[in-house]
């Protein structure tokens, strides 16, 4: 095994920073949308990275992006490693995208040390992780993994009624099902972690064993349209008061369960929306999570009879929908290992933790074992311009990313142990 090398943290500041200006927000977040003109704009930038770093570029029918080094034994299945470059409609300058550039450093630090690998690795940009601008999140990913469809991917739609498939072409980058991931050896995700554990614990590094599971919901409370002004209190049927009930309801469910089950409306619409009018139909979205499957199922179960009981007694219409549901994941406890072993190397703390949020790395675990890693999330903010990792966590987890990929990708298949 060669000596322990180490990224390059200038260079990489410089290139999360380059990234950082691209649908920059007044603040400093970021609004980048999947299939946006400003993901088109990073997308293009990161197409140049790659091909300056001397990789084979290749977009496949989900749009997803990949950038293949070639290793000695061509045919050896590859190690992978990357993440998402679109953001939430505020998000922050680190949410998948630090996963992409680190990537794209290990690459950059293997080119200038001459390091040849026996297995090829490729760096990957999943398209449509956040599901901001198109439901279900992680589709790039969930696309390649079996989980959906190329026509159910295609038919997802915008907010204003545009499809997927459509703006992938509009931007330019729709490639093919033959370009797809295939014959993956383990696939690794940096990510910041988006809560406030490693920060509060003062560790570095996260080596995450798995993933919670979750469940979206969307309910739409039906009530009586009229005047603001005339109708009396006691002959309304205002869908906003009953909805309002309902999201006391949910938060008072979770938090009777126990400290680990968390829900969160992230989304409301009133109808007709003015303000002397009462609102006749309210559609909210409920997200719950868990780390245990049973006990999340269970939540479920009661925000449903909980909700429908009070649409009951306010004698009003309820539908609710369910949009999506994910079990729990375990991930490869060889890369557990190996990025404790990596962090030991470089003489940092580190900790086994699970993960509060979705990613990609989810999805690809279904056709190849799969790990991340974790850096801390300053104050545990992510989604919002606030959300920031200090740079020498960065620095930190990048090393740790390097070391993992290095010994992956000179494995060879006779050193495979089963996850
Ligand atoms: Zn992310």
């Amino acid at each position: 095994m060669e000596p322990v090398m180490t990224v390059n943290l200038s260079r990489l500041i410089q290139t999360m920073k380059e990234s950082a200006k691209i649908g920059a927000i007044p603040g400093g977040g970021l609004r980048r949308l999947s299939l946006s003109v400003e993901d088109k704009a990073m997308r293009d930038l990161l197409r140049e990275w790659m091909i300056d770093a001397g990789l084979q570029v290749r977009l496949d029918d989900f749009g997803n992006m990949y950038g293949r080094r070639e290793g000695r034994n061509k045919d050896a299945s590859v190690v992978m490693v990357g993440s998402h470059l679109d953001t939430q409609p505020e998000g922050g300058i680190y949410d998948g995208i630090l996963g992409v550039l680190s990537a794209l450093e290990v690459i950059r630090v293997l080119n200038e040390n001459d390091i040849e690998t026996e297995r090829s690795i490729e760096i990957v940009n999943f398209t449509n992780e956040e599901g901001a601008r198109f439901e279900p999140p992680m589709l790039g990913s969930g696309g390649v993994a079996g989980i959906f469809s190329e026509n159910y991917v295609r038919e997802r739609k915008d907010q204003e009624g545009k499809l997927y498939g459509e703006e992938l072409e509009n931007i330019g980058y729709a490639g093919t099902p033959e370009n797809r991931a295939q014959n993956i050896y383990r696939f690794l995700e940096l990510h910041i972690e988006q809560g406030p554990i490693l920060e509060e614990q003062k560790i570095s590094v996260g080596a995450v064993e798995g993933v919670q599971g979750m469940n979206w919901l969307e309910v739409i409370v039906s009530g009586d349209p009229g005047h603001a002004g005339t109708v009396p209190l006691n002959h309304r049927k205002d869908a906003l008061m009953s909805a309002a009930k309902m999201a006391l309801a949910i938060q008072h469910i979770a938090k009777e369960t126990d400290e680990f089950a968390k829900v969160t409306i992230g989304r409301m619409q009133l109808k007709p929306g003015s303000t002397n009018c009462i609102p006749h139909e309210v559609v909210f979205s409920i997200d719950i999570r868990h780390p245990n499957d049973d006990i999340r199922e269970r939540v479920v179960e009661l925000v449903r009879e909980r909700i429908s009981t009070i649409a009951l007694l306010d004698g009003i219409d309820i539908q609710i929908k369910d949009l999506w549901e994910i079990k729990s994941t375990l991930f490869s406890e060889d890369i557990v290992q190996l990025v404790q072993q990596g962090a030991k190397e470089h003489g940092y703390t580190c900790r086994v933790m699970m993960s509060g949020a979705g990613h990609d790395a989810k999805y690809i675990h279904h056709i190849a074992p799969s790990g991340m890693v974790f850096v801390p999330s300053v104050n545990g903010k992510s989604h919002c311009k606030e959300e920031l990792t200090h740079w020498e966590d960065v620095e930190k987890g990048a090393n740790v990313l390097l070391y993992v990929v290095q010994n992956l990708a000179n494995k060879e298949d006779s050193d495979l142990y089963e996850c």
